[in-house]
């Protein structure tokens, strides 16, 4: 089962997150059919989308974040709420089927945005842009904090496979600064992760709280409650039709005089759902 396991380091100066999201990872894989490479690539991203959605604290707080790269797999879109209950898709994730090998970077491109939105219920949503560094995400994602939220990370995500292409474990580790953190602790926390080349190894081998017990055991820590990562798509018809509603019933009723329905498709499950010409007139009596 995935799990998130947290501490708070030094009393309050810094806090390390551990992922294991494997399961949310193969989830979105079976919706999706990624390549290796895709998914490599995919379930990096996903691994942050769910970091960051797990510090959320009411329901109906959403995270989106938009990866626009000019690598193979274009455009990667990632959903999340409280308790990092996490989404996503990409615009091509069959992208480098013979190249399994294939460099993340590859796969994202080494130009483009990433843009990050946190609606928290407020007037105004959280917007949040940097650039792509080199497509690796972890680089990308560490400068994105730095920049646009003002906490410089530590930022290691790791994916394995099997000889077969198939996931075995996906996940990572990420160290934040707290307020009235040092600079001395912040650079000693940077070298701890810079170690974790071999991260893809160690999620497979070893479980969340094991890696902050060997590489963070030894420092004051406090282990927060764990959070459950988990591939929860939040369509419904009830929400589909609300958007066929936004359309008006002129377009709408276009729409079904052409095709005779109203097909709406899930970007993020792939779950259909049909409205005949009855189903429309239902939608727009209710007004
Ligand atoms: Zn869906």
């Amino acid at each position: 089962m995935d799990i998130l396991n947290r501490s708070i380091l030094f009393g309050g100066k810094a806090i390390v997150s551990a992922l294991d999201i494997t399961e949310t990872a193969q989830a979105a894989r079976d919706i999706h059919g990624f390549s290796v490479a895709a998914c490599r690539a995919f379930s990096k991203a996903l691994t942050i989308a769910a970091f960051m959605s797990a510090g959320f604290k009411d329901l109906g707080n959403k995270l989106t974040v938009i990866i626009d790269g000019n690598g193979e797999g274009g455009k990667m879109v990632l959903a999340g709420r409280e308790g990092a209950k996490v989404r996503g898709y990409m615009e091509r994730p069959h992208c480098l089927d013979g190249k399994p090998d294939a460099a993340v970077s590859e796969v994202i491109g080494t130009e483009g945005t990433i843009a990050v939105i946190k609606d928290f219920g407020l007037k105004e949503p959280y917007n949040g842009y940097s650039r792509i560094v080199n497509g690796s995400i972890d680089m990308d994602f560490a400068y994105y904090f730095t920049q646009s939220e003002q906490l410089p990370s530590a930022i290691a995500t790791g994916v394995k496979f099997d000889d077969r292409g198939a996931l075995v474990a996906a996940g990572g580790v990420i160290v934040q600064p707290m307020p009235g953190c040092d600079d001395n602790v912040l650079v000693m926390l940077e070298d701890i992760v810079r170690d974790f080349a071999d991260i893809d190894e160690r999620i497979a081998k070893y479980t969340p709280q094991e890696i902050i017990e060997d590489r963070f055991g030894h420092f004051p820590k406090s282990d927060l409650e764990p959070v459950r990562p988990a591939y929860v798509c939040e369509c419904s018809r009830e929400r589909t039709g609300d958007a066929i509603r936004l359309l008006g019933r002129a377009q709408a009723e276009e729409i079904v005089g052409e095709f005779g329905k109203i097909e709406v498709g899930c970007d993020f499950c792939g779950k259909k759902y049909v409205f005949d010409g009855d189903d429309v007139e239902a939608l727009f009596a209710k007004e």
